[in-house]
């Protein structure tokens, strides 16, 4: 098989702070010699575990590179014990037009893993994470938000895994990330997931969900800046005392598929409920109203579970298929 074609400019054995790019060579119409340059930075001293951090998995959310983006820009790194790398905008083409899924091929790179070394742009960088990067970690954090059609109450979140010695840790580290909420998470669809790939290899592996609506907030911000931080201090790498919100965290469940609310219609979504609205099954969720012509009655969505309304639909307009709201049940803290 073709061996993958990114170069990589960081010497990830070299101590100190670096500054480069994975260059990923794309021959195109408008450069006949170009490349795709996707941002990568790295702070080592001496031996120790290896974090890799990243924001921008999908281009249309914020929170993760504007944390990364200034944790790169640190100038000290004798509080650092071991190796940080950090990409902030994971699929940087996407990242560039403010898009989930690649421009160039139109891959979403959270479904492409473990990825190709001779496959299409998005392939070739995912193939370059599962090869080179992920072997090198040992803790791996991806900083995700809604996007632009999904917003969410801030939560780091887990996976139940096969291996309970190591799911043990990711849950350790998802509560030392330090969001609002925690969420032990159950995929839709896991395969081809960064997560997936990276819990596979054994890492101990935290994603989140810190808010939405292809923006962010100074609250998701800070909670994201302090994130980074945490999981490097739980992780042993980076000294000082996590640093926590003022509320104590509270533990949300997702174990089953009513957690999901999709909608069955197309159309105007008027809400009903709010994020972080507490709802019993059977409370109504949201009301889809027939664009075409009046008179038609509104479909009413009614929750199928108790909890909290943890995840919204953010174009007001519907398509048949969206998720229109997600309710995760609070669970006692037993993590
Ligand atoms: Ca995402």
């Amino acid at each position: 098989m073709r061996k993958n074609p990114i170069y990589s400019s960081i010497d990830y054995e070299k101590n100190g702070i670096q500054h480069g790019f994975l260059r990923l060579p794309h021959s195109r119409d408008d450069s006949a010699w170009g490349a795709v340059m996707t941002p990568i930075m790295q702070i080592k001293n001496g031996s120790g575990p290896t974090a890799l951090i990243t924001g921008g998995n999908h281009g249309d959310e914020y929170e993760g590179p504007v944390a990364l983006f200034n944790f790169a820009g640190r100038t000290e790194f004798e509080d650092i014990q071991g190796r940080v790398i950090v990409v902030p905008a994971m699929n940087y083409p996407a990242f560039q037009v403010a898009s989930r899924v690649s421009p160039i091929d139109g891959v979403n790179l959270n479904r492409t893993f473990p990825g190709k070394p001779d496959g299409t742009v998005t392939q070739v960088l995912a193939d370059y994470f599962s090869q080179t990067l992920l072997p090198m970690a040992d803790y791996v954090l991806d900083i995700h938000s809604g996007g632009k059609t999904l917003d969410f109450v801030p939560f780091s979140a887990s996976h139940q895994l096969e291996d309970k010695q190591q799911e043990a840790k990711c849950r350790a580290a998802m509560r030392a990330f330090g969001a609002p909420y925690y969420v032990s998470l159950l995929e839709i669809d896991s395969g081809g997931m960064y997560d997936t790939q990276a819990e596979e290899m054994g890492k101990v592996f935290v994603s989140t969900e810190l808010g939405g609506c292809g923006t962010t907030r100074v609250e998701s911000i800070e909670i994201a800046k302090r994130g980074v931080d945490n999981f490097l201090i739980h992780a042993g790498i980076l000294d000082g005392e996590l640093q926590h919100g003022k509320e104590k965290p509270m533990c949300l469940d997702m174990t089953g598929d009513e957690a999901y609310l999709f909608s069955k219609h197309s159309g105007l979504i008027e809400p009903c409920v709010n994020l972080g609205d507490n709802v019993k099954k059977g409370d109504l969720m949201a009301r889809i109203h027939i664009i075409e012509r009046t008179a038609v009655p509104p479909y009413e969505y009614h929750a199928q579970c108790d909890g909290m309304v943890i995840a919204r639909h953010v174009p007001s307009l519907v398509k048949m298929g969206d998720c229109l709201n997600v309710v995760a049940e609070i669970i006692e803290d037993e993590f």
